[in-house]
């Protein structure tokens, strides 16, 4: 034999003959063992299918026909059962020197020695196999081993087109894929949850696969290459991309695996066997996951991935489905699988169905995150090698606060998981009657609870959760999840809408914070700073808005028109020196200006603020705390400056921890300094949603948080547990000499007083 494409080739050309045949399926398979065999030169070629969870034989040259429809073997049973079992080829010399042999005397296959076997893949999971066996002792060539995967594809074509499996009974799969699995990774959004998976970049299901016209199928290649080597180049440049560190690793792969020759030639290799482009490329794909198997090496296995969305990445430009699964829509309770999203891309799914994500990267403070927070959606994240244990469809429970997700679940995980859920409902219960409750300290002390919120969908958590307020409206939300800038007018509807919803309750809006890892597609380029080699840190926020003065005009016209009667709490992001903070309110004061000119109903009052999220604005507070109504501290923002920990770079996403005395005095210092200035200081960063931090930044003299929803109960029970005399006595002694370990000194104190801070 030739090569491994000639071979294939000349079964293809006939196999295609056979399949536009009107002959029917039974007649077919039995041409095709027929084809192979003679192409083969192999004495024996057999077709094994999955019927009733069992592996049938359906055709068959070589073996006694008397055996067709009768041998069945389980998964996991003798050689082709292993062969469905672990989607993986046998090449042996001696069939019965194999462990797994199984002697079936019906099939008279005593006399054959030699035998190899490739399982039959649709949708990742094996239907069937395709053997050949010979008298002769000897192992096959891997031009053989080819021609029967290459065949093996267009059999599942054919199997499918004429329904001869059931394929959602076709529970056969590697045991990564069978077996139940339990997955742990870091919580980064708390919370229960249960689902089907479905992945965020859906894998292509191939309809066809041998190829009417080679050079068109070529030409479809090419051009798919070019346009995905073009995205990955500018994907180089991009925010999200352009941090350094991990991005830049995968990138640098990425870019490798998108020029490399052996890679585009092999395709093309497969495609003058016959194939169709999306199948060639997914022969390639099954090639090469073979072969790094193989190789015992965690590196590798991280590069396979890269390869993997890569080629998926390629077989999506070639079949012109670009879409995640949000824009094809969810259909029932869904688990998102992905290895990272981006937050306008969150914000793109159903909320009634999205249940929970699970991500292979992630970390605690990064804007997907806190926008899923804002969902009520659980997230884990950090969970390696995530996408080669489940499948499409896979059942899973997802236990995001103890860290764990269960693939797969088997009826004793089940019944604990709905007991968990169960309590957690109490619980939940539990807090929703505290919705009444102010959050009064024992000694007295009132600590305000605000929740963060960003969406109109947002809002009726306030009244759910008996809150104070919005202490931090995240007006780039509503940018994140337009397809275009979003219009004087529906800003206007929206601050009117949430100031109506809130009524009495303070509304603090944060102008657009865009930039960092809020990215937006319609604000991309030179031109607008984005492209920033270091974005968290580069042209965002305030220094983005100051720029581009007609967005910040138009968003403050839209926030003083909303307001008009009422109060309207405004705050900067990002203010680095007091004269941007000055320079803000310039642009408001001068649409206040024009309004006023115009005899427009202006704001009752209103009162302007800055975050604090910039370390160096720390030591000008003195400065700056006379022009302010309000001081709110972005702790997410601002502990990310003063580790230098990039607060999207899943590698830091467990580095450091807030309780520690250098953030805890800085913190200290900053709450301090604006004692006497008589202003609201309120931290609105994550943090302040957790126990044990809210805590602690209680014993530092902080009286106001602004939280995501969720954690308002939690924190409500806790305050009413707490004397602030003792806590902050406490925190005194632990910063003036710093304990070791500032946490587990904190979860001491809650526990010695049973007050629970999980
Ligand atoms: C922060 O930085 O703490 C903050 C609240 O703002 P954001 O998370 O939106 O950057
Ligand atoms: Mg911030």
């Amino acid at each position: 034999m030739e090569s491994a494409v000639t071979a294939a080739r000349s079964i293809l050309t006939n196999l295609h003959e056979v399949m536009a045949s009107r002959a029917n399926a039974q007649a077919k398979l039995n041409q095709v063992v027929d084809i192979i065999g003679e192409n083969l030169d192999s004495e024996v070629c057999s077709i094994y299918l999955l019927r009733e969870g069992m592996l049938e034989l359906f055709a068959t040259r070589g073996l006694e026909q008397s055996a067709v429809h009768v041998t069945r073997l389980a998964i996991g049973e003798g050689l082709v059962g292993t062969i469905a079992k672990n989607v993986e080829m046998l090449n042996l010399a001696e069939a019965a020197a194999h462990p797994d042999f199984l002697y079936r005397p019906e099939t008279g296959e005593e006399k054959f020695h030699s035998f190899a076997g490739v399982p039959i893949v649709r949708r990742e999971r094996a239907v069937g196999a395709l053997v050949v066996q010979h008298v002769e002792p000897r192992r096959y060539a891997d031009v053989e081993i080819e021609a029967l995967q290459t065949v093996a594809m267009v059999l599942a074509e054919l199997i499918s087109n004429a329904d001869l499996i059931d394929e959602y009974d076709s529970l056969s799969a590697s045991p990564h894929f069978v077996d139940p699995q339990q997955l742990s990774g870091l919580p980064l959004v708390k919370g229960l949850a249960a689902g089907h998976a479905v992945f965020h970049q859906p894998r292509i299901n191939i309809e066809h696969v041998v190829a009417e016209d080679t050079e068109a199928e070529r030409q479809r290649v090419y051009l798919a290459f070019d346009k995905m080597r073009e995205q990955i180049d500018k994907m180089a440049s991009q925010a999200e991309f352009g941090v350094g560190g991990e991005h830049e690793a995968v990138l640098e792969t990425y870019k490798m695996f998108a020029y490399d020759e052996g890679w585009a030639r092999r395709i093309n290799e497969a495609i003058d066997s016959g194939l169709t482009a999306e199948a060639a490329i997914e022969r390639v794909q099954q090639r090469t996951r073979m072969r790094m198997r193989q190789i015992d090496d965690p590196l590798l296995a991280e590069r396979m991935h890269d390869l993997e969305d890569l080629s998926n990445r390629l077989l999506r430009m070639v079949s012109g489905q670009v879409g995640t699964a949000a824009t094809m829509g969810l259909r029932g309770d869904a688990i998102l699988i992905a290895r990272n999203l981006g937050p306008a891309e969150l914000l793109e799914y159903d909320r009634r169905r999205l249940k929970g994500v699970i991500l292979e990267e992630g970390s605690l403070t990064a804007h997907v995150v806190i926008v899923a927070r804002a969902m009520g959606v659980p997230v884990l994240g950090r969970v390696h090698g995530l996408r080669g244990f489940v499948r499409e469809g896979d059942e899973i429970l997802l236990d995001a606060s103890q860290g764990i997700a269960n693939v797969r679940p088997g009826p004793a995980v089940i019944e604990a998981f709905e007991a968990r859920s169960a309590k957690n409902r109490e619980r939940q219960a539990a807090y929703a009657a505290l919705r009444e409750v102010e959050p009064r300290t024992k000694d007295g002390e009132r600590i305000t609870i605000m929740v963060n919120a960003g969406l109109r969908d947002d809002v009726p958590m306030l009244n759910m959760t008996g809150a104070d307020g919005i202490g931090l409206f995240r007006t780039e939300f509503q940018f994140l999840v337009s397809a275009t800038l979003p219009q004087r007018d529906r800003q206007t509807r929206l601050y009117r809408d949430v100031l109506e919803a809130a009524g009495e309750k303070p509304v603090v809006f944060r102008t657009v914070d865009i930039g960092g890892d809020k990215s937006l597609p319609y604000l991309r380029g030179d031109e607008d700073g984005l492209d920033d080699e270091n974005p968290a840190m580069g042209w965002r926020a305030l220094r983005l808005a100051l720029e581009r003065e007609g967005l910040m005009k138009a968003q403050a016209r839209s926030l003083l028109e909303a307001a008009a009667g009422r109060t309207l709490n405004v705050m900067f992001p990002m203010v680095s020196e007091p004269w941007e903070f000055d320079a803000a309110k310039e642009v408001f004061e001068s649409q206040l200006e024009f309004l006023r000119s115009r005899r427009k109903m202006l704001p009752e009052q209103i009162r302007y603020g800055a975050m604090l999220e910039v370390p160096a604005l720390a030591e000008v507070l003195d400065v700056l705390a006379p022009k302010l109504s309000f001081l709110s501290i972005g702790t997410n923002d601002l502990t990310q400056f003063l580790f230098a920990a990039d607060r999207s770079n899943p590698k830091l996403a467990e580095r450091y921890d807030w309780l520690t005395p250098s953030i805890m005095r800085f913190m200290r210092r900053v709450i301090r300094s604006i004692d006497g200035h008589n202003i609201d200081v309120t931290v609105c960063g994550e943090m302040g949603g957790r126990r044990l931090e809210a805590l602690a930044l209680i014993g530092l003299g902080l009286r106001r948080l602004s939280i995501t929803p969720a954690s308002v109960g939690p924190l409500k029970e806790m305050v009413c547990k707490i004397d602030t005399r003792e806590i902050t006595a406490a925190m005194e002694r632990w910063l003036a000499d710093p304990v070791p370990d500032l946490r587990g000194s904190l979860i001491s104190w809650a526990e010695e007083r049973g007050i629970e801070w999980e």
